[in-house]
């Protein structure tokens, strides 16, 4: 359909009085740029109806793979079946997009009402036997089938996909995994929507100007903004999101008030009321177990796990008891060093979570003279953007070109059109940078359209990278913390996994890899913000364009162990908790809140420091699908820290390093077990070392 931008009201108005229904966008292909998706005519009506016509595709396709009279091969199954469902694909692509930042009452009604319909859509196909009937001939034939090493990939994960999802299960035990796979859709999205409506929901009202005390200029106006925004002009507003809570627990001078920020924070999805999520919590769990046992695994864990480079449970632990020692010895003397502080000042009261941010910003300036809001001037938004394509550009030759005649799904979107060296097209980037109320927290990258190839054509993906970053405001362009600028090295990483991808198969393309290998090239790129060469390339004075001196340069290196058992230890609490919630191998359900206390009593964590998600928000692993995977981020931490030690050692912009880690770790997806991979790239396993040294945990 043409769009007609100026007349679409009236348009839609003539459309229907001559009796001609309006076409939805996803019924067409799309006449746009890199065919991008047409945001500026898909309306939320269109969703519904779309992914219903998707799911009625996709089923023909399964029928015509199954109802193919020629014997199962490899091209008529397995290969077909990867390209199904392109249709569901691409509505599915944009919907989950649009919830995650675009969100609304529709939007979530949609999600709620459809999830069960496409959880049983899945079930439809995985547990449909003619159609593993084929899959399985093809599995137990492959040893005759002259297939390539990608190939044999993709045979193996679509047979290990239906065995896993109840394909050798009988015929009253699908039924029961069905069930228990639709509750547990059903309960995943609740439990999100509760901890966006918790986020919007808190607001601190300051009225005076003296509660303000403590708190620099920019988080001032920040919260002023706020205010403006929530109806409460001339007032300042603190929010529950982390742009406004961090700084808020780092310098507000008023003890009372940073503890009812804290608290209003970690008592999220835990009021009794419509938004707990006590229960949802303590019911997946169960339902886990459950599911679990049905598919003969031990716990969740060790169904989660053996398809990831960890394996098994034990290797978990194994890894998070080696750091959590060194990292709670350290975190307990960091306590002394804040509770010397607060005796200093003559404060005469115990060092609360809540006091953390506060003394440990204080602790930073008295012993490196580096406070967080020294360096906020020369972290401007789109010159830290800049810097990153200007790294890729340095280490792959990649060139990020603006495009502004593409469709955005909001203003604060921009669109660059991502070229090779040689300038042919890798694929497009969305940003999309900035907190709104219809957001979800946190920071992410996402696929509009994933990589693969198809009859010969190389399909270039579309990628876009959101977060929630701070705010421009009246008067100052959007000025990032140094948490912030890696946040958007660590997703620009994960857009260079997905765009760089050069796959033959979906399944197997971009981020579809194991997920405690993902996170090793985000957090790669994270080792790279703070390098040198590089922060002296993007950080200029927002006024004065000056670059950043060499000796805050130094301050920060110097500063950068600092806090580090607190952060160690905070993260690796909430893997184990995590890991403890998915070792349960029976099916009594567990009250959330003395369970996570039990957890982090096992592992003695000090009551100064709360664990970094407690259970009713603990979205990653019960509504992000890091269930048994929170570890993931410190497993891919010992990658992607051996990985830079290898550019150290060979040189920070080796050409020929940098080709073979874009060749076998960002072009590769998982057409290879990850450890192959790595190891072609680092000529040996990766060492534990260079993690351990960069936490300071030797
Ligand atoms: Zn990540």
């Amino acid at each position: 359909m043409r769009c007609f931008p100026i007349y679409v009201f009236a348009i839609g108005v003539l459309i229907s009085s001559c009796g001609v229904s309006e076409q939805n966008p996803f019924d067409s292909d799309w006449d746009t740029p890199f065919s991008t998706p047409p945001f500026d005519k898909i309306k939320t009506k269109h969703y519904k109806p779309a992914m219903l016509k998707g799911i009625e595709h996709e089923k023909q396709d399964i029928q015509a793979i199954v109802n193919n009279p020629k014997e199962p091969t490899f091209e008529n199954t397995i290969e077909a079946l990867d390209y199904s469902g392109e249709y569901l694909a691409r509505v599915r692509n944009i919907f989950n997009n649009m919830t995650g930042s675009m969100s609304s009452e529709e939007m979530r009604a949609i999600d709620q009402e459809m999830a069960p319909v496409l959880s049983a859509h899945r079930d439809d196909i995985l547990l449909n036997e003619p159609l593993f009937g084929r899959v399985k001939s093809v599995w137990n034939h492959k040893e005759e089938l002259s297939l390539t090493s990608e190939q044999l990939k993709l045979l193996d994960e679509t047979y290990r996909l239906f065995v896993r999802n109840g394909a050798n299960l009988d015929e009253t035990e699908k039924p029961e995994l069905r069930t228990i796979n639709e509750e547990l859709s059903v309960l995943s999205v609740r439990f999100g929507d509760n901890i966006l409506k918790e986020n919007n929901r808190f607001e601190l009202v300051i009225d005076h100007e003296k509660d303000l005390a403590g708190l620099p200029g920019a988080v001032v106006s920040a919260a002023a903004e706020t205010a403006k925004e929530r109806g409460h002009e001339g007032k300042w507003v603190f929010t529950i999101h982390k742009p406004s809570l961090i700084p808020f627990l780092q310098y507000s001078d008023k003890r009372d008030l940073r503890e009812k920020m804290f608290t209003a924070y970690i008592m999220k999805g835990n009021h009794g009321d419509e938004l707990d999520n006590n229960r949802i919590c303590s019911r997946m769990a169960s339902l886990r177990v459950k599911k679990a046992k049905l598919l003969g695994y031990e716990t969740h864990a060790h169904f989660i796990l053996e398809e990831n480079m960890a394996k098994n449970p034990e290797n978990v632990y194994e890894l998070l008891n080696q750091l959590w020692e060194p990292a709670l010895k350290r975190a307990k003397s960091e306590a002394k060093a804040l509770q010397a502080m607060i005796d200093e000042e003559g404060g005469n009261f115990a060092l609360q979570p809540w006091d953390w941010w506060y003394y440990a910003e204080k602790v930073k300036k008295a012993k490196y003279d580096l406070d967080e809001e020294m360096l906020r001037p020369y972290f401007q938004l789109e010159n830290v953007r800049q810097g990153v394509f200007d790294l890729a550009a340095k280490l792959w030759g990649l060139r990020f070109v603006k495009r502004n005649d593409i469709s955005k799904y909001h203003e604060d979107v921009e669109v660059f059109e991502v070229q090779d060296e040689d300038r042919t097209l890798i694929g497009v980037l969305y940003t999309d940078y900035f907190p709104r109320a219809s957001k979800q927290g946190g920071a992410w990258m996402s696929n509009f359209r994933e990589q693969y190839k198809k009859a010969g054509t190389n399909i270039r993906p579309i990628i876009v990278n959101v977060g929630n970053f701070s705010k421009p405001t009246a008067d100052k362009p959007a000025l990032l913390s140094l948490e912030e600028v890696k946040t958007l090295f660590h997703e620009f990483g994960h857009a260079l996994h997905g765009l760089l991808s050069q796959c033959s198969y979906i399944r197997l393309s971009g981020t579809n890899v194991p997920r405690d290998y993902v996170e090793l090239p985000s957090q790669f790129m994270e080792h790279w913000a703070l390098t040198p060469e590089i922060i002296r390339s993007y950080a200029r004075n927002h006024q004065t364009n000056e670059p950043i001196p060499d000796e805050l340069i130094e301050k920060i290196r110097n500063a950068s162990l600092f806090n580090q058992g607190f952060e160690t230890t905070e993260l690796l609490a909430a893997m184990f908790l995590d890991m403890d919630w998915h070792t349960l191998s029976d099916e009594t359900e567990h009250e959330p809140i003395a369970f996570d206390k039990n957890s982090m009593d096992r592992i003695h964590l000090i009551p100064e420091i709360v664990v970094r998600y407690r259970s009713p928000y603990f979205a990653h692993i019960f509504s992000g699908g890091y269930s048994a995977g929170y570890y993931s981020y410190i497993w891919s931490e010992v990658l992607d820290s051996d990985a830079f030690q290898a550019f150290k050692e060979a040189g920070l912009f080796n050409k020929d390093l940098a080709m073979s880690y874009r060749k076998n770790i960002l072009e590769s997806g998982s057409t290879e077990d990850p450890m192959f991979l790595y190891k072609r790239f680092r000529g040996a396993p990766p060492k534990i070392d260079a993690l351990l040294e960069k936490r300071g945990l030797i």
